[in-house]
């Protein structure tokens, strides 16, 4: 039997769970970081918490036997992702970055770009002043000096600090259209901030965007570290695995 580590955080991952703890073929065990108060579980083989590094994941991939890691993680999780690389190349083990596609921009879309958050924050008041904010718990400091209006939206609540006019709206996707465009509307939004992150389960909010003609902020996805083998589906990541392919 082969040991596959799924590094997870993300519906894809438990996707990716639940194609593979069918197969008798192989053990899996689906790794948490352990941030989010009442995770998602995904099926089967559990652990919580950072590894300690690479070094100290590479220890572990070493220690629990492990053949092959698939990293599964949010795209904008680039130090998990980094440390993955090098700890699959030090315990000399076949790595799979299982990577959703980013947004594609349609017509009636009205997208600007920035690289960090930091960028986004300075482009902010040129773009809207009541501003919709979903871009995680722990990254409003950027945005903490900004004289503008501002809607919160994360699973758990955010984290200092925080700017002066806030309000927090609790929350975990999938969100509906018809859900997106009252609560745009609720509180009179003019500009929504994003990550780039992709997938269907929180796009409806710029489908609402696009209705109301609201303009969009996205935040550019790390880039991937060079040479990483990726596939933009579990089912993809799951085939990768079979004997014979890489990861098999
Ligand atoms: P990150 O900045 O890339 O990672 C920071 C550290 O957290 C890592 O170095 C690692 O600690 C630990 N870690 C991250 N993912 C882990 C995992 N799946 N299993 C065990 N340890 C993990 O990560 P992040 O952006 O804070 O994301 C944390 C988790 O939330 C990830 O699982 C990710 O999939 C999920 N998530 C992130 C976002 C986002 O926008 N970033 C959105 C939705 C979900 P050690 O160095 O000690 O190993």
């Amino acid at each position: 039997m082969r040991s596959v580590l799924v590094l997870g955080g993300t519906g894809e991952a438990r996707r990716l769970a639940d194609l593979l703890t069918v197969r008798p073929d192989l053990r899996v065990v689906s790794s948490l970081a352990g941030r989010v108060r009442e995770p998602r579980l995904p099926a089967g083989e559990v652990r919580v918490g950072g590894f300690g590094g690479p070094e100290g994941l590479a220890h572990w991939l070493r220690a629990e036997r492990i053949d092959a890691v698939v990293d599964a993680t949010h795209p904008f999780a680039r130090t998990m992702t980094e440390s993955a690389v090098r700890a699959a190349a030090d315990a000399a083990i076949p790595l799979l970055v299982l990577r959703r596609p980013g947004w594609a921009a349609g017509p009636g879309d009205n997208w600007h770009w920035a690289d960090s958050l930091a960028e986004a924050a300075g482009l902010l008041p040129s773009l809207g002043s009541r501003v919709f904010l979903t871009t995680g718990r722990k990254e409003l400091a950027p945005f903490a000096d900004l004289d503008l209006w501002f809607l919160s939206r994360s699973v758990d609540p955010p984290e200092a600090p925080l700017p002066r006019r806030l309000e927090v709206v609790l929350g975990r996707g999938p969100f509906t259209l018809d859900g997106e465009l009252a609560l745009l509307r609720q509180h009179r939004i003019d500009v929504l901030v994003t990550k780039d992150s992709g997938g269907s389960m929180t796009s409806a909010k710029l489908g609402a965007a696009r209705d109301l003609g609201l303009p969009v902020l996205l935040l550019r996805r790390p880039p991937l570290p060079p040479g990483v083998a990726t596939a933009p589906t579990p089912e993809a990541a799951a085939a990768w695995l079979r004997p014979g392919n890489g990861g098999g």
